[in-house]
């Protein structure tokens, strides 16, 4: 695996190099491939407004490149922040630049046919990188979203793949796993998805999702990892905050203030602290109040509209990032015991 750290060129590297020279800021790695070769609607990818993307950038840069082997990286994220055009700059790193085969998972095949023509392809700015890349064959696997982008030492893949298909399965041996947006698939799906990379000397997982179900699915992978939260120091009292915690008291008509003593904070300028030390699984909780380019306004009128109960869950889920079941808590053993202690209620199967 080692030798493979030899970056081989390839058409799409080459161009990298190229990218990167119109870039000053001392941006390497990842970063800088994200910033030179990755586009979003509004024109090239930056990390201007998403300064808290570039330490999960940095982090699965260094183990890549340090062949880092059984890291995961689970991101507990807002909706809009720019972390699936992340986590898609990253599966293309992976195999252009790091020659590995990565597997980019999505919840159904539609969702992954979809991902694939409106946000996979239009992600890639640079026309050579999207013709070095062809619709792929490998023996023994479907070529439905299968990418192939062959290169000195052979073709590596991309493959784009619905998990709740398990009909899917697949012969090609992963080196990374990306599983986006997979809060709710049963955990036999996540196994198979595990066992995947298990060949693999790398074995890198990056997960990233909008949780919904608290201690479920990626509210239970954050707190499986090292807990990262964003803490914004007040430039006035130095104390620091976490910005989702302190929601809605910390809004105020032009930001966010410090809860300590009203002084205007800037959300940007905040940086990751770990709950504990969990050097294999690195987790963070990104919500939109850490990524200055979504709109604090909007943010606000989305909450200003949420009246039922049911709406502020669905906004603490999408924009604080802290998962809320509102009405929909799921059935617990500790519900059930409550049920029966409450009333002589009897569970059966349901008729046919
Ligand atoms: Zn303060």
């Amino acid at each position: 695996m080692r030798k493979s750290l030899k970056i081989i060129r390839t058409p799409g590297m080459d161009l990298a190099a190229d990218g990167a020279s119109r870039f000053s800021g001392g941006m390497q790695g990842l970063a800088r491939f994200l910033t030179s070769e990755v586009s979003t609607d509004n024109g090239a990818f930056t990390f201007k407004g998403r300064e808290a993307l570039l330490e999960p950038a940095a982090a699965l840069d260094e183990i890549l490149g340090k062949r880092t082997p059984d890291r995961t990286i689970s991101v507990l994220k807002g909706a809009q922040v720019g972390m699936t055009t992340l986590a898609i700059g990253f599966a293309l790193y992976c195999v252009i630049v790091h020659r590995l085969n990565v597997g980019y998972f999505l919840p159904d095949q539609d969702f992954a046919d979809r991902f694939d023509q409106t946000r996979v392809r239009p992600v890639i700015r640079n026309e050579s990188i999207a013709s070095i890349m062809r619709d792929g064959k490998y023996r023994g696997a479907s070529p439905k979203g299968l990418k192939e982008f062959p290169g000195p030492g052979g073709s590596r893949f991309l493959y784009i793949l619905g998990l709740r298909d398990i009909g899917n399965a697949i012969s090609i041996p992963l080196d990374v796993l990306v599983r986006d947006e997979v809060d709710d698939l049963p955990p036999d799906n996540l196994k198979w998805s595990n066992d995947r990379i298990d060949a693999s000397p790398l074995a890198l997982t990056l997960n990233l999702a909008v949780g919904r179900t608290p201690g479920a699915g990626i509210h239970a992978m954050y707190e499986a990892g090292d807990r990262r939260r964003w803490r914004v120091k007040c430039p006035a009292c130095r104390a620091e905050s976490v910005p989702e915690e302190h929601w809605p008291g910390i809004l105020c008509a032009n930001g966010l203030v410090c809860p300590d003593c009203g002084g205007a904070l800037d959300r940007g300028a905040g940086r990751w602290k770990a709950a504990h030390v969990k050097p294999r699984h690195r987790s963070y909780r990104l919500s939109q109040l850490a990524v200055g380019a979504v709109r604090l306004d909007r943010v606000a009128a989305k909450w200003a509209a949420a009246s039922l109960p049911s709406e502020k869950a669905r906004f603490r889920c999408s924009s604080l990032a802290i998962p809320d079941a509102g009405d929909t808590q799921p059935i617990s053993h500790e519900l059930l015991r409550s049920l029966r202690d409450a009333a002589p209620y009897h569970l059966a199967e349901a008729p046919a």
